[in-house]
């Protein structure tokens, strides 16, 4: 399984992410987290990308794709990969392509996490981040009270990027940057769109679906070419203003006759009625 996950900030990919990676054994590949990673340690990088992380901008391409490139090329990576958050821009993607073209191990899928804007904002605005294991809550969904995590007893804390002034940027900077490689994906057959929201479980088989459908090779695809018709053909055959004027008509005709049928019912009722009477009258 070879995948890149698309979605705006907040659209779930990490959390999917770690449910694929959990059931097929492929690393999750989060250039976030290495980010993340890289400034926990007090890195020289992780010096130069943390204050452009905290004001929700994109640190640049060298960086980030230094960084995927030594993490693509580490042992269990081999088996697949699940990208998460990488590629950002045109740039990442053309560089993305090169490198997995150097390895050998081309994209199977590009998923896209479909969410909007306003459930976005309120994940990303009510998200709280295990600093030890990385597992990921909602105030909006834990119980009243409880603020560490329930694998490891961590205290929660709230990203300095999910702040909400952070969050308007970060969400700019995916439309104006990231949102750009739908229709590169899409050009080049790769895009499959999933449906972001609903229940964790739902997406989650969704995102299983999309990932393991196989495409179909292009010379299975059939393609079927309409006939071209003569001229003489075309005109027998009645132009579609004709042909609605005949479907309009036959329901007419046959509300017609049926009226018809009625009063000749009617009628004969009337008769017999009649001739009732003079019979009556008559043996009287
Ligand atoms: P994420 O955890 O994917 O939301 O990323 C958090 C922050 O890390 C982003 O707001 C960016 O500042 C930075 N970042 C992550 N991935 C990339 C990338 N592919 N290119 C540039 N910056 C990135």
């Amino acid at each position: 399984m070879r995948i890149v996950l698309l979605g705006a900030p907040g659209s779930g990919k990490g959390t999917q992410a770690q449910r694929l990676q959990a059931k097929y054994g492929v690393p999750q590949v989060s250039s976030g987290d290495l980010l993340r990673d890289a400034v926990a340690r007090g890195t020289e990088l992780g010096l130069k990308a943390k204050s452009v992380m905290d004001s929700g901008q994109l640190v640049s391409d060298d960086i980030v794709l230094g960084l995927i490139r030594d993490r693509l090329r580490r042992p269990d990576a081999a088996r697949g990969f699940i990208l998460d958050g990488f590629p950002r821009n045109i740039d990442q993607a053309n560089s993305l392509n090169a490198l997995l073209k150097e390895l050998g191990q081309p994209v199977d899928a590009v998923l896209q996490l479909d969410v909007r804007k306003e459930t976005l904002v309120q994940r990303l605005a009510g998200r709280r981040t295990c600093p030890t294991c990385g597992s990921v809550y909602n105030v909006h969904s834990l119980p009243p009270g409880v603020s560490t995590c329930s694998k490891d007893g961590a205290q929660l804390y709230q990203r300095p990027d999910d702040k909400e002034d952070v969050v308007a940027k970060r969400l700019e900077v995916y439309a104006t940057q990231t949102q750009p490689l739908i229709e590169h994906y899409s050009k080049l057959g790769q895009l499959r769109i999933v449906a972001g929201e609903g229940e964790l479980d739902a997406v989650f088989e969704r995102m299983e679906a999309a990932a393991l459908t196989k495409p179909v090779p292009a010379e299975k695809v059939k393609v079927t070419t309409r006939k071209v018709r003569s001229t003489a053909a075309k005109k027998k055959k009645a132009s579609p203003a004709k042909k609605a004027t005949k479907a309009r008509r036959k329901p007419a005709r046959k509300a017609a006759r049926k009226t018809a049928a009625k009063r000749t019912v009617r009628r004969k009722t009337v008769k017999r009625a009649a001739k009732r009477k003079t019979t009556r009258a008559r043996r009287r």
